[in-house]
């Protein structure tokens, strides 16, 4: 089944918001098979948002609208709706004791504009907000149901999941809509379907894949959608299979996490500790390693010698590296990870060291290149990058690479798969 979302508000088409509400939303309802075929983002206004509604009923049967319903003039989606439905306000009883109770809490009046909140088009269904002052509403008219909610993030989310849900599945009755995702590091999307292309032809037309690049990584996405959702589960985890066998070693993960992510949980699992000495990553790699729950069983620390005194000092990086080959060079990235190895006694140790610009480069090394380094029991190696993007995405592209190399070590050293 179709649908679409209306998003509402002048601050998402000035760029000072933007909209995450239609992501989540998008996100959200694959799984219940229904798929998202168009967004708009429309300013607060009566016309606008009247013939937005208008237009997207000729096309579809179900229409999402976050947006607008604050206390506050600037917000008219309410009013608007109740003019297209041609009905009148009722004030809600439920709502009215929710709002009450919010400003009592608060020990806080209410004003006439707050009790408004608790005004609803008489013919809609109230969706009760917990999270906020103002209710969502579902309008079920014609065959075409229209979902009102707030354009808060949070609340929308709240709505959607307790009161939107369960108010699709008895309303539509959807496909099972499956996804398979795998996750590639370093091999470009080009090469991949190229690749693939023999797999993609063994596809049956209720499966697809899809390729989502990213920075240096590429998911493959396996969607399939059938009425038994048994029968698909068996049916896709055959084929997903095929396709990672497919692709071998530059699949990263067979799930759709981040490579730190993964890394990160494989090192809890078997309790292997790592530490980090990072200079050009300034401490980011650190950063998504410690997202992830549980990680201070085996993450003792880090040290950003962004400086090289810190690197000479702290990690016994000799003088004469800089005035010879430099900090931005093999032997630094070698000296660096070994000492972080023994400094914070670990099993893993990584190393970064670059050029991440904009200035900084020399002819020998431009902008881009980067020197990791791994250190384990048995040695040390490092690997030379050019990597390219800002400064931020030359931080997420090394952390990727960093992982390559733990993945790497994890298997050949630890035989962790
Ligand atoms: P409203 O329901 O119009 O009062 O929305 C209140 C706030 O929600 C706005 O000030 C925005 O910061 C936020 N917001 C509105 N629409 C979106 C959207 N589509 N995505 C993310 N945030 C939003
Ligand atoms: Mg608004």
């Amino acid at each position: 089944m179709n649908a679409e979302i209306l998003t509402i508000g002048d601050e998402l088409l000035i760029g000072q918001t933007v909209d995450t509400n239609s992501a989540w939303i998008g996100k959200n309802l694959a799984s219940f098979g229904i798929q998202i075929t168009r967004k708009t983002a429309i300013s607060d206004s009566e016309n606008e948002i009247i013939s937005a509604i208008n237009e997207a009923f000729e096309r579809v049967d179900f229409l999402l609208i976050t947006g607008g319903l604050g206390p506050t003039k600037d917000d008219i989606t309410k009013k608007t709706l109740a003019k297209l439905y041609d009905c009148g306000f009722r004030r809600d009883k439920g709502i009215t004791v929710h709002l009450e109770a919010i400003f009592a809490r608060r020990g806080r009046q209410m004003l006439e504009i707050n009790k408004q909140q608790a005004d609803v088009p008489e013919i809609c269904e109230v969706l009760a907000n917990e999270e906020g002052t103002a209710p969502g509403m579902w309008f079920d008219q014609n065959g075409k149901v229209l979902v009102s909610m707030p354009g808060v993030p949070n609340e929308m989310m709240h709505i959607m999941e307790n009161r939107v849900f369960p108010r699709i599945k008895n309303r539509f009755k959807t496909p099972e809509i499956l996804h398979y995702t795998a996750v590639t590091v370093g091999v470009p999307e080009s090469l991949l379907s190229k690749q693939l292309e023999d797999f993609e032809k063994t596809l049956p037309p209720h499966l697809n894949l899809a390729y989502l690049p990213a920075l240096n990584t590429v998911k493959l996405r396996l969607s399939g959608r059938s009425d038994d959702a048994a029968l698909l589960k068996a049916e896709m985890a055959g084929y997903f299979d095929n396709m990672c066998e497919v692709c071998g070693d530059a699949i990263f993960v067979r799930e759709d996490i981040s490579p730190v992510k993964h890394i990160a949980r494989q090192l809890i699992q078997s309790n292997i500790k790592i530490s980090l000495a990072e200079s050009c990553t300034g401490g980011f790699i650190a950063n998504q390693l410690v997202i992830e729950p549980g990680i201070s069983k085996v993450f003792n620390g880090s040290i950003i010698s962004y400086a090289n005194e810190i690197k000479q000092h702290e990690l016994g990086v000799p003088a004469e590296i800089f005035s010879t080959v430099g900090a931005v060079s093999k032997e630094c990235a070698q000296y660096m990870c070994e000492s972080a190895l023994k400094k914070f006694n670990a099993d893993i140790a990584v190393s970064t060291t670059g050029i991440s610009g904009p200035g900084g480069a020399t002819d020998e090394k431009p902008v881009g290149l980067i020197y990791i380094g791994i250190a384990t029991a048995r040695g040390s190696r490092v690997k030379k990058y050019h990597l390219f993007g800002t400064r931020e995405q030359f931080m997420h592209r090394a952390a990727n690479y960093a992982m390559m190399l733990v993945k790497d070590a994890l298997l050949q050293e630890f035989d962790v798969h």
